[in-house]
């Protein structure tokens, strides 16, 4: 019997983790990290759109990291501007391929179409949030 991981080198954990999902990639090999609380929060919102989008958002991240592999480990801004970057415009395919607003991230919507302002928005969220701990230029 195959057990998730062995076949394609990604894993999801479920645990206690805090916020949206997260993501790691070290050695060819992805792991995605769900909070629990976050997840049964959406799901009880019945938000799968978000689930969908930050499982898409994570997998882009991996899909990167293992074209890169030295953006495993990067803190260079620029790098983590290009990930974040690529990665919201990948989670906002979901609404753009399924036609239906973006009400959580806002980066797509029947009206407009792409929300680069709102895509760049929460990309630098997302680096102010990687470089808390410290970034390179
Ligand atoms: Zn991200």
């Amino acid at each position: 019997m195959e057990r998730a991981g062995e076949k394609n080198d990604v894993s999801v954990i479920v645990g206690n983790f805090g916020g949206a999902m997260q993501s790691k990639t070290e050695n060819g090999k992805s792991t995605v990290f769900v909070d629990a609380g976050s997840l049964r929060g959406l799901l009880a919102a019945n938000n799968y759109l978000a689930i969908a989008q930050q499982a898409t958002h994570e997998g882009d991240h991996n899909l990167t990291r293992l074209g890169s592999p030295r953006l495993e480990t990067s803190n260079r801004r620029s790098d983590l501007e290009f990930a974040e970057r690529s990665a919201y415009r990948a989670n906002g395919y979901i609404n753009s391929a399924l036609r239906i607003d973006d009400n959580n991230y806002k980066l797509w919507s029947r009206q407009f179409g792409w929300a680069p302002t709102y895509l760049e928005w929460v990309a630098q969220r997302s680096v102010a949030d990687d470089c808390k701990t410290g970034c390179t230029p």
